[in-house]
């Protein structure tokens, strides 16, 4: 019945921990991918005008004038880059976004080159396109390293899949690490893919985008996370002309357009101060990563509202499995890896779960090490 392409499209991983999860009664929950605050009421009041004023129907399949000048400029302030009016998209989410682009630009066999650990999406997304995933490994310190990235990219690679600030290790790229996949990528003119939807949660040093160094680059951006607009569905693309108007044409086929009000309200957005989310997640990034350092090694992550700690010994599974039954979801690293060393938390909850959860995991940690050999 179903298409080839279909079953290679593997989720069991990520099922079991909901299956285990749906078990308990009041869990500590580190596995939410999405903000614990809500829409800015301004917005909630654009979106509810708008949809009282009518602007219910299809929009452009580009997107709404209004918004998208307003990501232009947006891009322009933020990563000092000029894109012009055809060289932007409105999508539904970053989730549209990556699809449209990379059903763009991939025939079969094509290869796409990414970083493990990477978001979940990015490797399924490939395989369904008959695409092939290359990935490159990172550990333990999520660095990007110029051999390992030579030796990725090959004839058949079409882009560089970038995420930074990253799901599922909170890493920020350095000037560095963005300087190496330029190099690279300058060198055989190969187009950056550059995941930028947790560009609001950055809380050590600056964000860096390889749009500032490279012309070849797209960039893809959203709302879902830094307005906790996940159930709206909406974000941009950035990048050259022709990839572009491709990604419209397919829009016009597929999701014909992002919807119409929430684009009303994604403009005016773009606007309001969102500075306190931000310090309030860099305070929770703290109570995590300072209340389990001990029992794991940790990359103090410096963006997105992840961390991705590594065990001492074990693995992920087993581990997440222990966690689970009490009572804390976690997530294993095999969903986001081609390793299952790590664990994913998210911090985007209240501080009295990060300090609950921190103690169970604390307690879990130190009976599963005295379990495992070696
Ligand atoms: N990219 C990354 C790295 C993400 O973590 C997510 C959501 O978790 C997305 C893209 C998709 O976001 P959306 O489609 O809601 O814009």
């Amino acid at each position: 019945m179903l298409s080839r392409r279909a079953m290679k499209v593997d989720s069991s991983g990520i099922r079991k921990v909901f299956e285990l999860a749906a078990k308990l009664e009041n869990p500590v929950n580190f596995s939410i991918g999405q903000p614990d605050f809500d829409v800015p009421e301004a917005a909630k009041d654009a979106a509810i005008e708008a949809i009282k004023k009518g602007l219910n129907r299809y929009t452009l399949t580009q997107g709404i004038g209004e918004l998208r000048e307003k990501v232009l400029g947006y891009i322009a302030k933020t990563r000092g880059r000029n894109y012009r009016a055809d060289e932007v998209v409105i999508t539904s989410g970053v989730s549209g976004g990556l699809f449209l682009a990379l059903i763009s630009i991939l025939d079969p066999g094509d290869e796409v080159v990414f970083f493990d650990p990477y978001f979940v999406m990015y490797k399924h997304l490939i395989n369904l396109l008959e695409g092939k995933p290359v990935i490159v490994d990172t550990y333990p310190d999520f660095r990007v390293r110029e051999e390992a990235l030579r030796k990725a990219v090959s004839k058949k690679t079409k882009a560089i899949l970038v995420n930074s600030p990253s799901n599922p290790s909170g890493y920020v790229y350095s000037k560095e690490d963005i300087a190496v996949i330029v190099k690279v990528a300058k060198e055989k003119n190969i187009l950056v893919i550059s995941d930028e939807i947790y560009d609001g949660f950055v809380y050590d040093g600056q964000f860096d985008s390889p749009s500032s160094l490279y012309d070849n680059v797209m960039v893809l951006g959203g709302f879902s996370k830094t307005y906790a607009m996940t159930g709206w569905r909406l974000g941009y693309a950035l990048g050259p002309a022709e990839i572009i108007a491709s990604m419209i044409k397919l829009q016009q086929y597929s999701f014909v357009c992002a919807p119409a009000p929430f684009q009303y309200a994604a403009a005016m957005s773009l606007e309001l101060d969102t500075e306190d989310n931000r310090k309030n997640y860099r305070t929770k990034r703290d109570i995590i990563y300072n209340g389990l350092k001990d029992n794991f090694d940790i990359v103090k992550p410096a963006g997105a509202f992840y961390m991705f700690p590594r065990l001492k010994k074990g693995n992920a599974t087993d581990f997440v499995e222990m966690a689970i039954r009490e009572q804390v979801l976690i997530i294993p690293g095999n969903v986001f890896s081609e390793k299952d060393t790590n664990f994913r938390i998210s911090f985007a909850t209240t501080e009295e779960a990060l300090r609950r959860g921190i103690d169970i995991l604390n307690r879990v940690a130190v009976e599963y090490y005295a379990k495992v050999k070696g």
